[in-house]
């Protein structure tokens, strides 16, 4: 009779932690907490489901778990840029950044898939004659776009929207060397737990962060994580900055292992390349 009682219990307990499971988690609080913000983020940004990069919810699965996503779409990123095929184009101006020094890092979250910094409205980026909008950074260990096969040890991905609600993105990578003044910056409001928020509220130059020859590669993608959204301008800058190891690292313990996704079919998109 006893151990009838306790089974029942224990039913009881896997149960509630079940649902408890199913139910939103702290993240997607996040995530419509940034939306929330006066820097309203795009629709597309705003249904952030359960994903992951591995198993069950792993990239594989991203198109049945997020539905109306452009996940299971033909023009995804991030791409293999194969040097010898990038088209060049000398109609292709160098990117026209304009980041102000006193540009405020609003507050740096841990959204369980990456670390990223929120900014307030200042940075932007000009390009077919739309202004896009700096509205965050992140991080990704490794890289995703690679060059002829090589994927750099970490990418800081600046995600730009335009008033139309278009993307575009630089991804700017790094190599392990010399010690980042700026990275130091960034990472003295580290550590951070996930689903954990810290205000800023600190100005901070983000062209510190790019290498001094601009060149890049440009192709039309999508972004790299749920709803993968497509239509994105992206440029690829074709030289890394120099981060320490340790920088790396720390970045490294608070992502999930290996936050990146593979290779998508080109499905004979363009690269062009700016020289
Ligand atoms: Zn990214």
């Amino acid at each position: 009779m006893k151990t009838k009682y306790i089974i029942q219990i224990l039913l009881l307990v896997v149960v509630i932690t079940s649902c408890s499971n199913s139910k939103k988690e702290p993240l997607d609080v996040i995530s419509k907490e940034v939306v929330d913000h006066k820097q309203k983020l795009p629709k597309a940004l705003e249904n952030e489901k359960h994903w992951s990069y591995k198993g069950e919810t792993g990239p594989e699965h991203w198109a049945e778990i997020v539905k109306d996503s452009d996940c299971g779409g033909t023009f995804q990123s991030p791409i293999n840029i194969i040097t010898i095929d990038a088209v060049v184009d000398k109609k292709l101006k160098p990117l026209d950044i304009r980041y102000a020094k006193e540009t405020k890092i609003h507050e740096v979250i841990n959204n369980g898939h990456s670390i990223q910094y929120n900014f307030e409205k200042g940075d932007y980026i000009n390009y077919n004659k739309n202004k896009y909008v700096l509205k965050q950074i992140h991080f990704h260990e490794s890289a995703e776009h690679t060059i002829d096969g090589i994927r750099y040890p970490i990418v800081i991905h600046m995600v730009h929207v335009s008033t139309k609600g278009e993307f575009l993105v630089v991804a700017v990578m790094a190599k392990e060397g010399e010690n980042s003044t700026p990275f130091e910056f960034l990472e003295s409001f580290l550590p951070i737990k996930k689903g954990e928020v810290k205000q800023v509220n600190e100005s901070f130059d983000l062209t510190e962060n790019l290498p001094e020859n601009k060149s890049y590669y440009t192709y039309k993608g999508s972004l790299t994580t749920p709803p993968c959204t497509e239509g994105v301008n992206w440029f690829i800058l074709k030289n890394p900055i120099t981060v320490s190891l340790q920088q790396v690292l720390t970045l490294r313990d608070l992502m999930p292992i290996d936050n990146y996704r593979s290779e998508q079919p080109l499905h004979g998109r363009d690269v062009k390349i700016m020289k």
